[in-house]
């Protein structure tokens, strides 16, 4: 290249700021001339014009419409490069402290191989969840990975992949032993007083609504008298001691009742699992398998269980299954979006969970092996053991002489000082109560460290080789990780190319479109991604002392403020790390609200049957019993039948729960009536927000009668999906609702409602996506985007309409940011299913639409605002190309059963093989329409789900499966 080329500009080059791209340019793909396109076909003028002919009227926020920003708390947008230098400057605001807090979160040493080409690659972190299985086998073999290291781990028979946090999983495990426990019907369950206060908090929530009974009663004495389904413990403990349960849980299960075991990962490598224990079930966080604190999150829970009670577990459940040509493959098993088909009888309203953490820490696993893991144990148990020593040496009692990596120290009426002494000398310990001091030892500890926190107590090493203090009778003698996923792996080249082998099998965001509906998959910009791996965020503990962590607590408030300009709401809650813990949490809101009106018998939640399926769940789980609301022909909800069933239950009407725009993809014009409606009858609105891409800058549900939503930052607002989570879900909400905001034990100053999440601030540390995305954008991209993601949505409507009907369309044939299209005709006539469109679009490298949601039989096609025209239309092509396939089925040219449809996904190696089709291989893999796209070949070929189900294997299967 000549060296001109990169130095010489022209002469008349113009003051470099007026030209630069703004970043609303970069993250939005359509530009000036393609957008006019765009809006020709859909025949509007301009975006304005879009916004008032697609929004109604009644709720278009009047300072949106053309005049001014009317988002007035957003700063005026800034490039790449200066967001990240104002990201540093918050960052440089925290203090990264040697963290001994313990109480579930420890420092970690993510292996850098893991970080670079993990939680920095967007072949992961863009992936979408893994229900189109036969693109997504790389990142379902990492969580059969994680499964398979929970199981081994725990002792257990079957674990998910994977839970939000250790306190929801805690939960969720409270809640599966009731389901599970046929001998009793008692309400009770007793929870040992040795828990993380955290857990106890989202115990305490979880159970009051639901009935449950929590009794808290330490365990070292013994059963409480009477009866209880299930027991709760923590290995260790607390306090850091290590109890041998074998007694307590023979003798729970002599009395009827379940036991569920929170079991540190890293102690189970030297301690006898609580499997070989007797525990039924085991719940858990893998937060120090390499996933940064982050101030709370985001990190992967786990949840195992015995076969038994497999069917079950919440959350999501990888399978083993075979392909259409019977090679193995991997999907996932019974409740693929359970919710959706089990609505309030589902087991949990559990949707976007943590992927990608579960990921990291199954690949931290690997990379170590259970030797690595053993000794970095052993490393930690020893500085924990040398700082018992010298606190002994010098007199300083100790709760216990059994202990993993925990020490509670004894110091009457000093806990205060000598915490501000280790602070003084850089070292964060927690403090128990006024005579009580607690410090945790993780794979980050240094004899150095141990020096500090012995010189803050006046105390110092001792020579001696300190005792041991893991019970003889409690040492693990049982092998784990033999699997070779967890011995091949162990040199850095090895582990590089697993990862890239593993993500060459996927399609994300790096490769093609993701039109999922509902899940709104846009750019996850490298400058939003990059302070996540940031020490000043990754490192810092969610119960570390405010003066380390003004930079991050700063974000935290930017964001809420943010967030309640965009919605119109009061206040805002970023505690819940999901939408469906925002929908539990904002439903709780509304429960505790009508309590404190002395209203407490309201306990009737409508919803309309097109509603998400989290939604029924989550409703369940607050106490409320749903009565669905049918929708009309066009889609929208049936007024009159509203009217009926608030009629029908006005004493006792709660609230309803309502989509807008709507899962149907339009905006609905009688959205002010419906709230209206329910208002009048004493009821709350909850607005669930999952689809505010298409309302930022133009209307704001708290502002047209919403009395709560969530949101999903990770579709709305730019946190990636990571293969199906991290997510967060704030919960915005209007004043009345504010005191009944999430709260938390560890933290004043939150809410004054219950803990929903563990961390006071849930997934705090993915906050920065979500700031530097509205830092970026500002009031005026934001509603840019939202416009164009609208108009896209037209677009893609227009063009295909002809080819497969869009089902419902708004007041003026337009659609909100999403568009249904109708197989059900096509299926009838020809037999090809939206199944086979699905996988056929593999063969022309697109990830698939949604499948069947929220109407059967259909696909749900949301392009969002970051495609530009050509992937746009490269898509609409596939689908025409696609459709022309239907025909010629539909012609009888080629039978129902054996044409390319039916054939796909279309492996390298099906095309090697033996090929008697009525179609060529040149159609099968390199159909005309996939012009000059590059060929994604797909790893396996369709997948037999049923046989997966019939035959459940969820841990990695033996080698020689693979032959
Ligand atoms: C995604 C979604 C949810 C659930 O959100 P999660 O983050 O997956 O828990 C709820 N409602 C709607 C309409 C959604 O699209």
């Amino acid at each position: 290249m000549h060296l001109e080329c990169l130095v010489s500009a022209p002469a008349s080059r113009p003051d470099l700021s007026s030209t630069a791209r703004v970043f609303a340019d970069r993250h939005i793909g359509p530009d000036s001339e393609e957008l006019e396109r765009i809006l020709h076909v859909i025949g509007v003028p301009t975006l304005d014009g879009l916004a008032t002919k697609s929004v109604p009227a009644a709720i278009l926020d009047a300072a949106t419409a053309g005049v001014g920003d009317g988002l007035d708390l957003l700063p005026t947008p800034v490039g790449e490069h200066d967001a990240l230098a104002e990201l540093a400057d918050r960052a440089a605001q925290n203090t990264v402290a040697v963290s001994m807090i313990g109480l579930g979160y420890y420092d970690t040493l993510t292996p850098p191989v893991i970080t670079r080409n993990i939680l920095e690659n967007p072949a992961w972190y863009t992936a979408y969840t893994p229900y189109q299985p036969e693109i997504s086998q790389g990142r379902l073999e990492a969580l059969l990975n994680f499964q398979t290291m929970v199981a081994d781990l725990t002792g257990m028979d079957v674990a998910n992949a994977s839970m939000l946090d250790e306190a929801t999983a805690a939960a969720e495990a409270m809640t599966l032993l009731r389901r599970a426990n046929r001998a009793s019907k008692s309400p009770r369950f007793v929870v040992d007083t040795d828990v993380f206060p955290q857990t106890l908090a989202v115990l305490e929530t979880r159970a009051e609504p639901l009935g449950i009974e929590l009794v808290r009663h330490d365990v070292t004495n013994g059963l409480p008298d009477g009866d209880f389904f299930g027991v709760l413990v923590q290995f260790p403990g607390a306090s850091g001691v290590v109890v041998n349960h074998e007694d307590l849980i023979a003798r729970a299960h002599d009395a009827g009742a379940l036991v569920a075991v929170g079991a540190d990962l890293l102690a189970l490598t030297l301690l006898k699992s609580p499997g070989e224990s007797g525990a039924d079930i085991c719940f858990g966080t893998t937060q120090r398998f390499g996933v940064p604190m982050g101030y709370g999150g985001p990190h992967a829970g786990y949840l195992a269980v015995r076969s038994a009670h497999s069917r079950q577990l919440p959350g999501r459940l990888v399978g083993v299954s075979v392909d259409a040509d019977g090679d193995m493959a991997y999907r996932l098993a019974l409740q693929t979006r359970e919710q959706h088909i089990r609505r309030e009888k589902a087991t949990s309203n559990i949707c976007t969970a943590q992927v990608l953490l579960a990921i990291v820490a199954a690949m931290y696993a690997s990379y170590h092996g259970s030797d690595g893991l053993r000794s970095i144990a052993t490393q930690v148990n020893s500085r924990a053991r040398a700082l018992a020593d010298g606190l002994r040496g010098s007199g300083v009692a100790l709760t216990t002489d059994s202990f993993f990596d925990t020490v509670s120290a004894f110091v009457p009426g000093r806990a205060v000082d000598v915490v501000a002494a280790a602070k003084r000398a850089g070292v964060n310990l927690r403090l128990v109560d006024a005579d009580t001091v607690g410090i945790s030892c993780d794979e980050t500890t240094t004899p150095a460290h141990i020096d500090a926190v012995l010189g803050a107590f006046g105390a110092g090493r001792t020579d001696t080789d300190p005792a041991e203090s893991l019970p003889s009778s409690l040492v693990r003698e049982s092998e784990f990780l033999t699997h070779p996923a967890f011995t091949r792996h162990r040199t850095e080249t090895s582990m590089l190319r697993y990862l890239r082998m593993l993500s060459d099998k996927d399609i994300a965001l790096d490769r093609s479109m993701i039109p999922l509906g509902s899940c709104t998959m846009k750019l996850n910009a490298t400058a939003e991604m990059e302070s996540i791996t940031w020490p000043q965020f990754a490192r810092l503990h969610p119960f570390a002392p405010d003066t380390d962590t003004a930079g991050i607590r700063s974000i935290v408030a930017d964001v809420e403020k943010w967030l309640v300009d965009i919605t119109g709401y009061d206040a805002v809650s970023l505690q819940p790390n999901a939408g469906s813990q925002g929908e539990y949490a904002g439903l709780l809101a509304i429960r505790d609200y009508h309590v404190g009106r002395g209203e407490g018998h309201r306990d009737v939640c409508l919803i309309p049957s097109s509603a998400h399926g989290t939604n029924a769940a989550s409703a369940v789980m607050v106490g409320m019993k749903v009565v669905v609301v049918a929708c009309r022909t066009n889609g929208d909800v049936d007024v009159d039948d509203l009217r009926a069933k608030i009629d029908q239950h006005a004493d006792s009407l709660s609230a309803i729960m309502i989509t807008y725009p709507s899962t149907h993809g339009v905006y609905e014009h009688e959205i002010d009536d419906i709230c209206a409606a329910v208002h009048d009858a004493g009821g709350q609105v909850y607005v669930d927000g999952a689809n505010l891409n298409a309302l930022v800058g133009l209307a704001r549900p708290g502002r047209f009668g919403g009395d709560v939503s969530h949101l999903n930052l990770h579709k709305t607002f730019c946190i990636p999906h990571g293969g199906g989570g991290p997510g967060v879900g704030p919960i915005g909400v209007r004043a009345h609702l504010q005191p009944y905001l999430p709260g938390h034990p560890l933290r004043d100053g939150l809410g004054g409602g219950r803990a929903v999440s563990a961390a006071p601030f849930g997934s705090a540390s993915i906050l920065t996506i979500t700031w530097a995305y509205i830092r970026m954008m500002g009031a005026v991209g934001l509603r840019r985007a939202t416009l164009t993601a609208i108009a896209s949505a037209n677009y893609i409507a227009r063009r295909l309409d002809e080819h497969f009907p869009v089902l419902y369309t708004g007041e003026n044939g337009m659609v909100a940011h999403e568009c249904i299209l109708d197989l059900r005709d096509l299926t009838k006539r020809t037999g090809v299913t939206v199944d086979d469109v699905a996988k056929r679009l593999a063969d022309y490298g697109f990830h698939a639409p949604t499948m069947s949601f929220p109407v059967a039989g259909t696909l749900m096609v949301e392009p969002t605002e970051s495609e530009d025209l050509d992937e746009i239309d490269a898509f609409c092509d596939a689908m025409i190309a696609i459709r022309s396939e239907i025909d010629r089925v539909g012609s009888g040219e080629w039978p129902v059963d054996d044409n390319p449809l039916r054939g796909a996904p279309h492996t390298a190696r099906s095309l090697a093989r033996d090929w008697n089709h009525p179609y060529t291989r040149e159609e099968a893999a390199f159909p005309e329409a996939l012009a000059g796209r590059a060929k994604v070949w797909p790893a396996v070929r369709r997948i037999d789900g049923a046989h997966g189900d019939r035959n459940l294997v969820c841990s990695c299967p033996p080698i020689e499966s693979f032959a």
